[in-house]
């Protein structure tokens, strides 16, 4: 009995959290739905596709819409007039090898091609009226967004914890990007939690086309809370920012990390020793993140590139110098992506991960220094990005208030035991 206490009790939560008279109302109409039987008529494109003959393809290598048309009985004065009237709408000579198309074709035995569809892409398409007098004309299919809010607690990691849930993989990226600087994602625990709100976007209200950018986030990581508002912190340059509950930026200066999910294989250690050394002092004064020959290796802040070549145990390596006081280096790169002089943005892909020079495995070892010295990125408090300006706090307030108390009432969804999904199903 206990176990359907705890469901009860997360019932309860749930309601103190919605506006009681706006959901009742919802399941009242949900229920009249159920019992109206309305045929539905479905149009794509804006026709009714059981009025016709319908026939899907792709233009193909050596395909003319004039071919095409012919050999749907359209007659050749009302190729011409598509060919030479329309040509602003539809150039007949853009059509490209590899794009869909729909013909849309009389019932009858003639199956006359009546109107052709034509999709420029995912969203836009053309259509070829070749019913009376021929038009043509353009047109974009009905996009849709719907809000979607999602949690989780973390067992193993965060990628599997958000696509255990069904999740956009672009959700679990955009995530990681907006903690990148206040959350060591190699350090993430069993225990770790989430909540996000972000947008899918439809296309025809059925289609999936994607996940928008996260509007608003909440992470627990070793029992310390941060919430990430998006905000656009330069309307001149529509500049989007995260920021906190209080208006600090989640963005630092540095990144924490200069590849994206991979694990910390040997830390910044100034007394580590090595067997294959007979026990000899080795100091490292780098971080190494194990990860896939080929994975890209991003700068971690702004600067310009001091050194991009080949030495000795360093293998191919670049460095760069970010202000007076930060430097920093990254090692064993299987190719570099950037030249001496050149300025990189942070998260700039500056090489990809190899084993050159001195490696046992595939890495990159990153190298940090402050008023050089080689120091522990992990270990340093580093320089925060621009705050918001005084000016648009009291309007991010106002805007971040509505979004906090949706994230506070999200629940956190458990994962039920394989036992209890037994009992649920019998
Ligand atoms: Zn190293």
């Amino acid at each position: 009995m206990h176990k359907y206490w705890g469901i009860f009790m997360a019932l309860m939560l749930l309601a103190s959290c919605k506006e009681d008279n706006a959901s009742q109302e919802t399941q009242g109409k949900k229920e009249e739905l159920a019992i109206v039987h309305v045929p539905i008529i479905v149009k794509q494109y804006g026709f009714n596709f059981d009025d016709f003959t319908v026939q899907h393809d792709t233009v193909r290598n050596g395909d003319s819409f004039g071919e095409l048309m012919l050999s749907n009985k359209v007659d050749y004065p009302k190729i011409a007039k598509i060919t030479q009237d329309y040509k602003d709408t539809f150039d007949v000579r853009k059509i490209r090898v590899g794009k869909p198309y729909v013909i849309l074709k009389s019932k009858d035995t003639t199956e006359q091609a009546q109107v052709f569809i034509y999709e420029n892409d995912a969203i836009n398409f053309t259509v070829v009226d070749l019913r009376d007098s021929v038009v043509a004309y353009k047109d974009r299919k009905e996009v849709k967004y719907v809000e979607r809010e999602a949690s989780g607690i973390i067992a193993t990691s965060l990628s599997e914890a958000i696509l255990e849930q069904g999740i956009d993989y672009n959700v679990t990226n955009n995530l990681s990007d907006i903690y990148a600087w206040t959350i060591d994602f190699f350090r993430l625990q069993k225990g770790d939690k989430f909540k996000v709100i972000y947008k899918e976007k439809y296309i025809n209200d059925s289609i999936y086309a994607g996940a928008e950018p996260i509007e608003a986030a909440f992470f627990e990581h070793n029992g310390t809370p941060i919430y990430a508002f998006a905000y656009e912190n330069d309307s001149l340059k529509s500049i989007v920012d995260y920021f906190d509950e209080e208006a600090n930026n989640l963005r630092r200066t540095f990144l924490r990390a200069p590849v994206k999910f991979s694990r910390i294989s040997s830390r910044y250690n100034l007394k580590r020793r090595i067997r294959y050394y007979g026990y000899k002092l080795r100091p490292h004064k780098g971080t190494d993140y194990a990860a896939p020959i080929g994975t890209p290796i991003m700068a971690t802040a702004d600067g310009t590139v001091t050194e991009s070549t080949r030495k000795g145990g360093n293998g191919k390596y670049v460095k760069i110098r970010h202000n007076g006081t930060y430097s920093t280096q990254y090692l064993h790169m299987k190719k570099q992506n950037v030249r001496k002089g050149e300025f990189v943005r942070q998260g700039d892909v500056i090489g990809w991960v190899g084993m050159t020079g001195n490696t046992g495995g595939p890495h990159v070892c990153y190298r940090f220094w402050r008023n050089g010295r080689q120091v522990d990125p992990l270990k340093e408090e580093l320089p925060l990005a621009e705050p918001l300006a005084e000016a648009l706090r009291p309007d991010y307030f106002e805007f971040i208030a509505p979004l906090k108390e949706q994230l506070d009432c999200i629940e956190y969804i458990e994962k039920p035991k394989e036992e209890e999904l037994l009992t649920l199903n019998q």
